[in-house]
């Protein structure tokens, strides 16, 4: 099985079976993101216990990029501080839009299985989306609101 084909078989696994999906009754923070181009969307919420993350959901609908990409979000930044779940995220869009590797100190795991997406520049909207969604809910938070919407253009 070549690269390629290895993180094509991530991706579609992440997709089929994405993790913590759903809602949380009463999150501390929530956020929606749309990229209309593609007809992605997800809807995140986060409990955070001081600047912990210490649970988060996704849902939403789309292709299998915004959808994997939001289930290896959460995995990645579940357990983290704040700090360090913003450290991630600039690291996986600095991999997805800029040359990106080497990824520095931080371990993406999974979420290197969507490097592949930038041979197709239409879809790193899909790929980043959750990933704004979550910076911009932190973004909102910094300035004391628990709910905030991103749409990418
Ligand atoms: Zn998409």
């Amino acid at each position: 099985m070549g690269l390629d084909e290895l993180y094509r078989e991530i991706i579609l696994e992440h997709f089929r079976s994405p993790r913590n999906k759903g809602r949380l009754d009463a999150p501390d923070l929530r956020g929606e993101g749309v990229n209309p181009l593609c007809g992605d969307e997800v809807a995140l919420g986060v409990a955070l216990d001081h600047d912990r993350i210490v649970d988060i959901r996704i849902e939403g609908h789309g292709c299998s990029i915004s959808q994997a990409s939001g289930s290896m979000m959460t995995e990645a930044v579940k357990g983290k501080t704040l700090a360090e779940a913003e450290t991630v995220a600039h690291a996986f869009k600095a991999m997805m839009l800029e040359d990106g590797s080497p990824h520095g100190e931080v371990d993406l795991g999974d979420l290197e299985s969507l490097e592949g997406v930038k041979k197709y520049p239409v879809r790193i909207k899909c790929a980043v989306l959750a990933w704004n969604t979550l910076l911009g809910a932190l973004a909102t938070k910094a300035k004391g609101g628990r709910e905030s919407k991103v749409v990418e253009e």
